[in-house]
């Protein structure tokens, strides 16, 4: 890999395209200019207002799902139980442009959940790892097993989901966006353009958002911009900038901060030699620049061969937003009656791990069992559909830690500093073993088990404190604490609201 993308920083956005366009294509700049323009706000006005459907409107489906990526889960589900399903994507349903990894059990959801049987898993696996790896700079490397152990074949499954949804007589509506939806008290106006421009419309009883953080009603408070794809070419061997088979790595960096954001590397090998990489960094919205994506591709192409060696290639582009939520302010209802936010959208995964696909594993079969009740006794209001939603208490501490390790934190001035802190907290976390790592990852920690890693990474690096008052507001520390002292009374346990 040469170091020509090291000019691909977001002052010099003209040179970064031409050179995006030699990587990567120019069908997938295209997505990331796309992707860009949408979540950064530059996206022009839609230019639809529908009409309310008054009670009694004759419907076209039960439910129109706004986004064909992993959301097709809840498609499969809801039309196995008989619901009339229909599925728009302006990028065509099923074509995720994603990888995804989780742990066996995790994995074991889509086969209760009626999505594929234990054979059609199975073929699924596309790697599976001894173990998991941990290393900051400046700190040993720690290991754990039965985290993020499994990569799936992504393109498989979404191909599956596809297939089944045919097979379930959901209608699929390739190359149509969502542009607009009108709600009324029998049902939803939804509008969709398809590629040539032209504008349809469509209604359903209840619309659910599964468009990810280019949904215009995705409300997040953090996000993890996130680079890279499928390499091939690079050298093979256990040294710690080698492409080891057995090992999935799950958080490397090989650099300090730059502009207080730390440069996070994840990489799990695939199969024949191949290696699927990720860049990403913590941030909140509002600090996202102009050209995220493109900017941070650009670290990725100057500052991979200090993560691996080798003369890459990008065999398949993977990149997005990975929006989160932080807990510390309400949580982002449903926009209004009959709408329902899922996926990304939804942002209700970890917003310390970002784990879109283990959430997403977790939540799709009880959600839909919620949802099923309520289309049967046709109560969809804003409130009722926001209830379909329960999750795990861990998740109402673990934003505060995230935002330890945004640019707004200690970083700015010192830019080894999230390094040595998240090098305390892994240390301190496989000091409690296996278990009590898997426990964190997927969120199943208890108070107890979260209250001793902070305990043991404050032993570990005392500058926390003063980390914790430069970075955390006065109302999101107590926010924090509320939310601390509720989990201590609740506990580890998901209770789904009834
Ligand atoms: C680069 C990257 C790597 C990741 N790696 C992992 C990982 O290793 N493990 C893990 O657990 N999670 C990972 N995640 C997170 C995980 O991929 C997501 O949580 C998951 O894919 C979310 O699925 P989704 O269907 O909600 O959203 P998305 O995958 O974002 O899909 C949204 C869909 O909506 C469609 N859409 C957009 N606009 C419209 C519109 N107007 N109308 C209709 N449809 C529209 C898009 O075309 C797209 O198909 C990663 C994410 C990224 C970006």
């Amino acid at each position: 890999m040469s170091d020509s993308g090291q000019h691909l920083g977001s002052g010099d956005v003209s040179a970064s395209e031409a050179l995006l366009v030699e990587r990567l294509g120019a069908a997938a700049v295209e997505r990331l200019r796309d992707l860009e323009r949408r979540v950064v706000g530059q996206a022009p006005p839609l230019p639809w207002s529908g009409r309310a459907p008054p009670r009694g409107t004759a419907l076209d489906c039960d439910v129109l799902l706004a986004g064909g990526g992993l959301s097709l889960l809840y498609a499969v589900t809801l039309a196995r139980a008989g619901v009339r399903v229909a599925v728009a994507d302006p990028n065509g349903v099923a074509r995720g442009h994603r990888e995804w990894n989780a742990s066996m059990p995790e994995l074991q959801a889509l086969v209760s959940g009626g999505i594929l049987d234990e054979r059609e898993l199975q073929e699924l696996v596309a790697a599976r790892y001894a173990r998991g790896l941990v290393r900051w700079r400046g700190s040993a490397p720690v290991y754990t097993r039965g985290v993020l152990d499994v990569a799936i074949d992504a393109q498989r499954l979404l191909n599956h989901l596809r297939a089944r949804c045919g097979a379930l007589g959901v209608t699929l509506l390739d190359g149509a966006g969502v542009i607009g939806q009108s709600v009324g008290e029998g049902g939803v106006e939804v509008a969709l353009r398809d590629r040539d421009g032209a504008v349809r419309t469509l209604i359903c009883r209840l619309l659910l958002d599964g468009r990810g953080a280019s949904s215009p009603f995705a409300r997040w408070d953090l996000v993890c911009p996130t680079v890279g794809g499928v390499l091939g070419g690079l050298a093979l061997g256990e040294g710690p900038d080698e492409v080891d088979p057995s090992v999935g790595e799950l958080l490397v960096s090989v650099d300090d901060a730059q502009d207080g954001r730390l440069p996070i590397w994840e990489g799990f090998p695939g199969r024949s030699g191949q290696f699927t990489t990720y860049l990403f960094e913590y941030t909140e919205p509002q600090r996202l620049g102009p050209r995220p994506l493109t900017a941070l591709y650009g670290r990725f192409f100057s500052s991979l061969h200090r993560y691996k060696r080798g003369d890459a290639t990008v065999l398949r582009p993977t990149f997005g937003f990975i929006p989160a939520h932080s807990r510390l302010r309400p949580h982002p209802a449903s926009p209004s009656d009959r709408v329902l936010l899922v996926g990304d959208a939804a942002a209700r995964h970890s917003p310390l791990t970002f784990c879109g696909f283990g959430a997403a594993l977790r939540s799709f079969a009880p959600v839909c069992a919620r949802l099923l009740e309520r289309l049967g006794a046709d109560r969809l209001d804003r409130r009722g559909l926001e209830a379909c939603w329960a999750e795990a208490p861990s998740l109402t501490v673990l934003g505060a830690l995230a935002l330890m390790m945004t640019d707004r934190s200690l970083a700015r001035r010192d830019p080894a500093w999230t390094n040595r802190l998240l090098g305390a907290a892994f240390d301190a976390l496989a000091a409690q073993g296996d278990e009590a790592f898997r426990d964190v990852l997927q969120d199943r920690a208890g108070p107890g088990q979260i209250w001793r890693l902070l305990r043991a990474t404050a032993r570990r690096e005392p500058r926390v404190y003063r980390a914790v008052m430069e970075t955390l507001s006065l109302r999101e520390l107590l926010s924090f604490a509320r939310n601390f002292a509720a989990f201590g009374l609740r506990g580890a346990e998901v209770t789904w609201p009834t």
